[in-house]
Formats: structure tokens, C-alpha cells, sequence
């Protein structure tokens, strides 16, 4: 099965002109790529296969826009053809972002047909306490982040992304991704009656990638820090296509 290989460039690079670069480079079939806001348009110009999300919403969507400076909404999104959005990343989280906020930005990607890519995970304390402690967190983060979804959505991206593997090189194992993979969509099935994709994210490189991608429970990979080195994201892409 192909897996599904999502860049978050997060606020990388620093110039247009090395996000074109960069963008140049990772242009490829079944690659996402989610630049920061500045760069999306100029970047959506020069790709020619790989499809372009944002890394964020705002959670109102006023039909003839509104008051919130600094904002942008999902209306202005897919008027310049963004297909998806990264939502409730942790680094987000750690702002401030509620579970409220992320189930209003959630229910807004959904009802403007952008693809929402929702990101679940729990702490380092948290997974000290075991694997069935992570998946209870993890079950109560999903429940509250759709619980205003549109009932048409049948389908859906979830990455589970420990906060304790992000950026810190400490990935976490093929084996319990792959069981927490498991854990989300059988919540997303059973009680929403969804049928999710489910991606590991955490310190995902060319030199692990290829283990996670053994599991079949996992769908593809949200990568941050790799996708924004331009050497080290074409071997990644390298490797995702030869499976
Ligand atoms: C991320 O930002 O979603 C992420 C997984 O980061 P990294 O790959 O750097 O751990």
C-alpha cells in the first residue's frame, strides 16, 4: 500500500526563495506539502505534482470574512487551492489551543472541503505511565476534537505524533505507533463510523522510515524537521517510493 508522506515545514524555511527551493525539491505524486502562510501561493505556483495544505485555520469562518486580525480563514484557503490543513499539532496545543478551538477548526476544514489532518499524542508523563494510559489520553483527545465534525464525513487523516518523539530524535517504536494506529481508527470507526488514515509522526527520518513503514496499520508520516533539509527530505521521498 503507498504510504502518505506529509511535510510540516513549520516556520522553515526563512526566505521565499529557499522555501521555492525546497518546495522544487519535494515536488513530487503523494507528497503534501504544508508551508507557512506567507509562502503558500508563491509555492502553489511552482508545484507541478505535490498537493499544498496550510499548517493552520482560524476557527471562525464568517461568510463575508470578519474582525480577527492577524487571522486567516479556511474561505481564503480554498480560494487559492489549498487541499489540506495540519490542525491540533501539539506546538499549537502548547499556545493554547483548546480541544474547543480544534473541533470548531476541524468542523470549518470539513463543511470548506479541506482535508483536515488532525494531530493526536500524548506527553512524556503521561507514557511513563504505559502504553494503555497513552491510549486512554488519546482516545478522550479524539472524542473532544470531533465532537462538532459534519455527520457527512466518512473519512479522515489522523497523526499520531507523541509529543515526547517531536523534534527530539527519540522516536517512538514501529510496533506501539503501530498499535496506537490501530487504537484511533478503531475509535474513528466505531463510533463515528469514519474511516481514517492514520500517520506516525515524532523524529521520523530516512534512517527509521523505513521500519515504520513495515506496519500496516500505519498509512504514511507527518515529518517536520527532516522535510525542511532538502537532501534528507529527497531520500525520504527516495524511500517511500520504492515500497
Ligand atoms: C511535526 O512537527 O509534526 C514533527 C513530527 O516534527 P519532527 O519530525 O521534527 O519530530
Amino acid at each position: 500500500m503507498k504510504k502518505l508522506l506529509i511535510a510540516n515545514w513549520k516556520m522553515k524555511p526563512k526566505t521565499l526563495k529557499e522555501a521555492i527551493v525546497l518546495a522544487k525539491l519535494s515536488d513530487d505524486k503523494d507528497i503534501y506539502l504544508a508551508p507557512p502562510y506567507i509562502f503558500l501561493q508563491s509555492i502553489k505556483n511552482v508545484l507541478k505534482k505535490a498537493t499544498i495544505g496550510a499548517q493552520d485555520l482560524f476557527q471562525e469562518n464568517p461568510p463575508k470574512g470578519g474582525a480577527f486580525t492577524g487571522a486567516v480563514s479556511a474561505a481564503m484557503l480554498k480560494s487559492i487551492g489549498i487541499g489540506f490543513v495540519i490542525l491540533g499539532h501539539s506546538e499549537r496545543r502548547a499556545l493554547g489551543e483548546t480541544d474547543v478551538i480544534i473541533s470548531k477548526k476541524i468542523a470549518i476544514a470539513c463543511e470548506s472541503k479541506i482535508t483536515p489532518v488532525l494531530c493526536v499524542g500524548e506527553s512524556e508523563g503521561i507514557r511513563k505511565k504505559g502504553i494503555e494510559e497513552a491510549m486512554r489520553f488519546v482516545a478522550e483527545q479524539i472524542k473532544n476534537d470531533v465532537s462538532s465534525i459534519p455527520k457527512t464525513v466518512k473519512k479522515m487523516i489522523v497523526a499520531y505524533e507523541p509529543i515526547w518523539a517531536i523534534g527530539t530524535g527519540n522516536n517512538d517504536t514501529p510496533e506501539s505507533a503501530s498499535q496506537m494506529a490501530r487504537h484511533i481508527k478503531k475509535i474513528l470507526s466505531d463510533q463515528y463510523s469514519i474511516k481514517a488514515k492514520v500517520l506516525y509522526g515524532g523524529s521520523v527520518n530516512s534512517k527509521n522510515i523505513s521500519e515504520f513503514a513495515k506496519e500496516s496499520d500505519i498509512d504514511g508520516f507527518l515529518v517536520g524537521g527532516a522535510s525542511a533539509d532538502p537532501k534528507e527530505f529527497k531520500t525520504i521521498i527516495k524511500i517511500i517510493k520504492s515500497i
